[in-house]
């Protein structure tokens, strides 16, 4: 178990232009997948990198 203070971040590349973020993760083993819309099921969060394009990222 790693330390409850310590936030695990995930890098994930936005699928409109490929620009990196670094997004939180829940638990630092949850598999994370990113689309360009949005589905009715399941724990998402939504991004928007520096371009101003938006995605969600799901954990798995
Ligand atoms: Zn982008």
């Amino acid at each position: 178990m790693m330390n409850m203070n310590e936030v695990a971040t995930k890098a994930v590349a936005c699928p409109h232009c490929g620009e990196n973020a670094s997004v939180p993760l829940p638990d630092g083993e949850t598999e994370v997948k990113v689309r360009q819309s949005i589905a009715a099921f399941g724990e998402h969060t939504t991004i928007t990198c520096s371009r101003d394009h938006t995605y969600w990222e799901y954990f798995c």
